[in-house]
């Protein structure tokens, strides 16, 4: 049985969106679990642009990838997801995960930030196509603090209901804390 965790949840959400031949971007790609599913779900005629400020995560991407066989799906770049419209054109992708924080196992000092990571929702929504969709998980608590959680949950109230539609979900009955589930669609 699914524990349901918010990785899983977002999955369920985004295999609507999912098909073969399709364009994702996973703007933060840390141990690799969202960049191997992704490459999955677009098939072996579709593409994932990956990206993650640590070598260690995108290090730890390409051998997760390489070891399913599913390396040559995926473009890898060492950078700050804030820049994606270098690398990717507006209204191009299909969709795009991010899943905010610090990497697991890694330094927890290097975690995304509220001025960058809203940047990047930004720059994310005008790369959608539309129809398209964007994920997010946002933790707060403990190492993660609040601001980023807060500044991105005050940001999204701001967005043009016309253009984009933004579902928000809740773990009802978690204590601490839970993380935040958040969907951007692209009318
Ligand atoms: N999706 C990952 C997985 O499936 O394992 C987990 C991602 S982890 C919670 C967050 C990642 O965001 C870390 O690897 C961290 O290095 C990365 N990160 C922090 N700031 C970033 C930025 N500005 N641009 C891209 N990645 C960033």
């Amino acid at each position: 049985m699914k524990r349901y965790t918010i990785v899983e949840y977002t999955h369920d959400f985004l295999k609507c969106w999912l098909k073969e031949g399709g364009v994702f971007v996973d703007a933060t790609v840390g141990n690799g679990h969202d960049t191997e599913f992704l490459c999955k779900g677009v098939g072996s005629t579709g593409k994932v642009i990956g990206f993650d400020v640590q070598e260690i995560a995108i290090a730890n991407t390409r051998e997760r990838l390489s070891r399913a066989g599913l390396v040559g799906r995926c473009q890898l770049i060492l950078d700050g997801h804030q820049n994606l419209n270098q690398y990717v054109e507006k209204e191009s992708v299909d969709g795009i995960v991010f899943n905010f924080g610090y990497l697991p196992g890694g330094d927890h000092s290097i975690s995304t930030k509220k001025s960058t990571s809203i940047e990047a929702i930004q720059k994310g929504m005008e790369a959608l196509k539309p129809g398209g969709i964007m994920s997010m998980c946002i933790y707060s608590g403990q190492d993660t603090g609040f601001e980023e959680k807060n500044s991105i949950l005050d940001y999204l109230k701001t967005v043009d209901q016309r253009k984009y539609v933004i579902i928000m979900s809740e773990f009802y009955n978690r204590p601490n804390n839970p993380p935040i589930p958040v969907f951007i669609i692209k009318q």
